[in-house]
């Protein structure tokens, strides 16, 4: 991928569930189009006829992936669809899901949201066994586990297995009858449930439902699982009572706005952020400008607070994809340039609030703020609708690693000098959370290192491949829960 990638974390992945409709698979690759955000690695969909389950999946977006062809052979009335950004295993055609596999239950098939903390253990352990696994991807451990278990029904076994798996899920399974949908005990990934027609669907964001005209019912609650029949839903909860804990940024970056995610609507939490980043930050300036797209929402807040007027002084260019870039071109900072460009007419000669919704390691940041001072802002004030990122993420989002955060190892005054801007302030941790509601009810790891999880930070994302590939990868003792000494070690 091209080089802006280090502006921001890196996506996930999205998932949709669809239960006894017609022609399930076209609906599942239309949501997969909503949710392409979410990944954009590779796509898939498993569909059910009732006799057998027929899964069709490739590297690629959405659109390559299904034409109308390749969708309308995926014949049944249920079915799972995946889009993919390798938060753990490599980005690799065997890794795509849904992954499907046949056992003594049946063919199973299933995809997943999140990041399993513990499963590199949990692997070694089965391989120790005898297990044999083919992906690199800690989602076949959940498969290997369904396998191994003897209960009578996938969710029974479900029911069981989970509570031994640790980190972030939300999954959905599907069998030849039936539509099974999980979120983890402390849901840190989203997972909706809407209505259609006579039936029901489920999917990462609610945006997935308005695009095939479905109804945004509700969340399936951190620890619940659903079973989806005939127009049927049944409910059961994981044995675990744990705090809940959702990821803070599905509001400051990861949805779309134009989605319900956690039960709160994101443009209006990300507007209420940029508001309070306002209240919290005002600048003498004379405009307020976006870095779009994901900060629009956030700058049109903080003009609203600050009643500064906001002007499109950024123009993303929303084709570029993965395109080449010679090694002399990078040193002209052109991986900045090719996806977004000054409006020198508004900049020109102007004190301007740059919003942006957060900084990761600060080097794109840096070519942006060049670019900008370049066309003729005479000042540039930089506001960041998150508080400083400080922690990785080990619940389902690539992040750097801990002092390839900025935040991790500078000050926001040195951070501010790297940047070469007039002045740089970052929205609080109150304040982020009074924008999504509930402060109690999310995960903030990344900015205290409190973490809820237990995790093994040797791991990464690279340990299933590296194992695969002959290295000796010790299983780490995993971290208590709590607070981190923010170093790394
Ligand atoms: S650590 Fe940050 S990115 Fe990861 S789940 Fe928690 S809030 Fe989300």
């Amino acid at each position: 991928m091209y080089g802006i990638r280090d502006r921001h974390w890196n996506e996930e992945c999205g998932v949709v569930g669809i239960a006894a409709v017609e022609s399930a698979a076209e609906l599942a690759s239309l949501a997969l189009h909503a949710l392409q955000h979410r990944g954009q690695e590779s796509a898939g969909i498993t569909v059910a006829d009732g006799h057998r389950l027929t899964t069709h999946k490739m590297m690629g977006l959405v659109a390559d992936v299904f034409d109308e062809e390749t969708t309308r052979k995926l014949t049944g009335g249920y079915a799972i669809g995946h889009v993919r950004y390798s938060t753990s295993g490599s980005s690799h055609i065997l890794n795509a899901q849904p992954l499907q596999v046949a056992s003594h239950r049946g063919t199973v098939s299933l995809a997943h949201n999140g990041n399993l903390v513990n499963a590199h253990e949990l692997r070694r352990e089965m391989e120790l066994e005898g297990s044999i696994f083919a992906t690199t991807s800690d989602t076949e451990v959940i498969q290997h586990l369904l396998a191994r278990n003897r209960a009578a029904t996938c969710e029974d076994a479900l029911l069981e297995v989970l509570p031994r798996v640790k980190g972030a899920y939300s999954l959905v399974v599907l069998t030849r009858e039936k539509l099974i949908a999980v979120r983890d005990p402390h849901g840190f990934r989203p997972l909706c449930l809407g209505r259609y027609r006579d039936s029901y669907v489920v999917a990462s964001e609610s945006c997935a439902f308005d695009i095939i005209g479905a109804t945004y019912l509700r969340d399936i609650e951190p620890g619940e699982m659903v079973v989806l029949g005939h127009g049927e839903l049944a409910s059961r909860f994981l044995p675990q009572d744990v705090p809940e804990k959702r990821c803070v940024f599905e509001h400051v970056y990861f949805s779309r706005p134009d989605s319900t995610v956690f039960g709160r609507n994101v443009e209006s939490a990300r507007r209420r952020s940029g508001e309070i980043l306002g209240r919290e930050a005002p600048a003498d300036a004379d405009l307020v400008c976006a870095v779009p797209d994901s900060s629009n929402t956030a700058a049109l807040g903080y003009a609203r607070a600050t009643g500064l007027p906001f002007e499109l002084a950024l123009i993303r260019n929303h084709y570029v994809g993965r395109t080449f870039i010679s090694p002399a071109q990078k040193v002209r900072d052109m991986s900045v340039r090719i996806k977004f460009n000054p409006v020198a007419e508004v900049l020109r000669g102007k004190r301007v609030v740059v919003v942006d919704d957060s900084i990761v390691r600060g080097t794109t940041m840096r070519k942006l703020v060049k670019l900008i001072r370049g066309a003729g802002a005479s000042e540039v004030h930089l506001r960041i609708a998150s508080p400083p990122v400080t922690n990785p993420c080990y619940y389902g989002i690539d992040t750097p690693v801990r002092n390839e955060l900025i935040a991790s190892s500078h000050t926001v005054e040195e951070i501010a000098t790297y940047l070469r801007v007039d002045s740089l302030a970052y929205l609080s941790l109150p304040g982020l959370l009074e924008a999504t509601g509930e402060a109690d009810k999310y995960c903030e790891a990344c900015f205290t290192g409190n973490y809820a999880i237990s995790f093994a930070e040797e791991a990464g994302k690279d340990v299933f491949d590296n194992h695969a590939a002959g290295m000796d990868i010790p299983v780490k003792p995993l971290r208590p829960v709590g607070k981190t000494d923010g170093n790394g070690s």
